[in-house]
């Protein structure tokens, strides 16, 4: 009984959630229905920070990293422009929110962290809520030349340029959404790769994410 009752708590919970980002601009109806399904809770450690899993805000989960604040997931998510069945990259796993809510989406996802405490913990996770996902270990910059192309390519952490092998690894018409360091803080950056080669960049206001380390570890390429 005492489980229901949570269950609904928390439910009740996603709802104002929910509507707190419709409030701020998020319309996409199947991107804020997966945010209504996807417990957030469960990818924040810390259970005295329960009561804080849904609200408009993002938090550390170790490693020195932070899980996105809701928002931020939904912007990135509603620019990437899904349609089920589609294969996505994303870079920066972390605590594998971003990733469940793609998962949710219908999305064939493929997700590289460069933290192995934080890519280990996460595998976990997401394989006992039963979230399929593949993951890797490594350094996302240079993207997965063996699984590409991917329709679809999200970074999640603050990049210092769009990185060239993110937009190769593109099928034409694909599109990268990337944040890209600009001093004081990242643009978020839709990036679309036409069919003829080239790239259209559009920008979409700024935001604050933890740096992309750019570095090679994990050993061979992904
Ligand atoms: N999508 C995550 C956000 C995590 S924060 C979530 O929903 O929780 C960004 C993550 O990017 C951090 O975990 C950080 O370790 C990772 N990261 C930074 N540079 C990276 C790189 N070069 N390759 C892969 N991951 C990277």
């Amino acid at each position: 009984m005492k489980v229901v009752a949570e269950e609904y708590r928390l439910k009740g919970m996603r709802r104002q959630l929910v509507q707190a980002l419709e409030k701020r601009g998020i319309g996409d109806p199947q991107v804020l229905e997966a945010i209504g399904k996807v417990q957030r809770h469960v990818f924040i450690e810390d259970t005295a920070f329960l009561e804080k899993a849904y609200e408009d805000i993002a938090f550390p989960i170790g490693s020195g990293q932070t899980i996105s604040q809701p928002y931020t997931v939904a912007f990135q998510t509603e620019l990437l422009g899904l349609v089920r069945g589609m294969k996505v990259l994303e870079i920066g796993t972390g605590s594998g929110y971003q990733t469940a809510v793609l998962a949710a989406l219908g999305a064939k996802v493929y997700s590289i962290e460069r933290h192995r405490p934080l890519y280990l913990a996460t595998k976990r996770r997401l394989e006992k809520l039963g979230v399929r996902a593949n993951l890797f270990y490594g350094d996302g910059y240079l993207g997965s030349a063996a699984h590409a192309p991917f329709d679809r390519v999200l970074v999640t952490c603050g990049a210092p340029f769009v990185p060239p092998a993110l937009v190769e690894q593109l099928v034409p018409g694909g599109v990268l959404v990337v944040p890209v360091d600009e001093g004081d803080g990242q643009v978020m950056c839709r990036v679309t790769r036409s069919s003829d080669g080239s790239v259209q960049r559009t920008e979409h206001g700024r935001f604050r994410f933890v740096p992309m380390l750019v570095d090679r570890v994990g050993g061979g390429a992904l």
